[in-house]
């Protein structure tokens, strides 16, 4: 039976993972399926009750599952601990190594319904849907570091070897031949040696993928047309530090936190969770938003599990409660009516029974 480790995490991550679950078995009811999900201490609470971030038990069942889903972890209550004990250095960073997960995928599509609230020009935005692709393991942030002192200077290595681009560019094409078969792929060959290298091994595997149209565009270039013209793209592949800067101009294409899902992969294997964090300001109030957490959970099913019915049905239901106005407090307008977490769980997986049936 595929298994997925649950890891509700701190503050709201204890009331969006529930609402996520609830979306989860309505759409796996509707296919016949069954998946065992076990929960998991992770962050603050998990120092609460052992003494660390992350327990050896919640590693090995991330390890022994076929996927994660997280909530969101950390709060005010152990920002005082030491930097490498607090939940954030202590858990997120260690599970993403111990998992290897070199893929961060991060989706940005316009929900018309919710046009007005980005802050791009309505014409720019409308047709959005694209998703990034960042490498997470390898690049600038992890070559050699350090400083001379005569005279005073510093430097940080930028490397890739050829299997961390490799992977990282298959599974661009490989998401591009579930959408619209279209792959970007970021560098800056005009000037970076990595960036030419990066280049080349993009164009080999190309022709293994004959039904996806190739292009490549230099990242200063991609920043731009983000901004101009962010419907022309479908899949954008790139590498580390360009990823970590457009990955954060995308996700204001979409409008609010509260919609961002993420995935970070090895393989099939992945770790979904959204882009936010555990939001102490509004923790135990029923006042978050959990479709962020509702739309990685879809990510769950279509990347590692192939689910793409499923997927795609959970995304319908979001869209529609949102055309149909329900709003938790993030995306209301002012004097807007709002729902709470659990009531706009509650309408996702209500619209999913009644479009796709029982
Ligand atoms: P945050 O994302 O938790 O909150 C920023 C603002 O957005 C807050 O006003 C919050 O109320 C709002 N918000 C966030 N998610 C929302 C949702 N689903 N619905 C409605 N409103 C939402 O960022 P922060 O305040 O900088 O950090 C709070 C804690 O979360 C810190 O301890 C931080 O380290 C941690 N954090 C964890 C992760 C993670 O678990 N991956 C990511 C980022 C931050």
């Amino acid at each position: 039976m595929p298994k997925v480790a649950v890891l509700p995490g701190d503050g709201i991550g204890q009331e969006i993972v529930p609402e996520a679950l609830k979306v989860l078995n309505t759409a796996l009811k509707q296919s016949g399926m069954k998946f065992e999900f076990e929960e998991h201490l992770i962050g603050g609470s998990a120092i609460d009750l052992t003494g660390k971030a992350l327990p050896d038990r919640t590693l090995q069942a991330c390890l022994d599952a076929d996927a994660v889903l997280l909530g969101a972890i950390g709060g005010p209550k152990w920002d005082s601990l030491p930097a490498k004990e607090r939940p954030e250095l202590g858990a997120l960073l260690p599970l993403r190594k111990e998992l290897n997960l070199y893929a961060n995928i991060r989706p940005v599509k316009m929900i018309p319904s919710l046009l007005s609230a980005s802050t791009l020009k309505e014409d720019v935005v409308k047709d959005v849907d694209l998703v990034v692709l960042r490498e997470l393991t390898g690049g600038l942030y992890f070559g050699e570091k350090g400083r001379n002192d005569h005279p005073p200077a510093a430097y940080d290595v930028l490397v890739y070897t050829e299997n961390e681009v490799k992977r990282i560019v298959e599974l661009g094409f490989q998401t591009a031949q579930q959408r619209k078969k279209k792959l970007c792929s970021v560098d800056k060959a005009n000037v970076l040696e990595s960036s030419r290298f990066w280049r080349e091994i993009t164009n080999d595997i190309a022709r293994n993928y004959p039904d996806v149209e190739l292009t490549h565009m230099y990242v200063d270039n991609a920043a731009m047309q983000l901004v101009r013209n962010p419907a022309q793209f479908d899949v954008i592949v790139t590498e580390n530090m360009f990823g970590d800067i457009l990955t954060d101009l995308a996700s204001m294409l979409g409008g609010s936190i509260g919609m961002l899902a993420s995935a970070s992969m090895s393989g099939k294997k992945g770790l979904y969770e959204p882009a936010h964090g555990s939001a102490p300001d509004i923790a135990g109030q029923n006042k978050a938003n959990p479709l962020a957490t509702i739309l990685s959970a879809a990510m769950m099913l279509r990347y590692t599990f192939e689910l793409n019915q499923e997927a795609d049905n959970i995304e319908k239901a979001v869209i529609k409660v949102l055309d149909e106005g329900y709003r938790t407090a993030d995306l209301a307008k002012p004097n807007e009516k709002t729902v709470g977490t659990k009531e706009m769980g509650d309408a996702v997986a209500a619209a999913l029974s009644m479009e796709f049936g029982n």
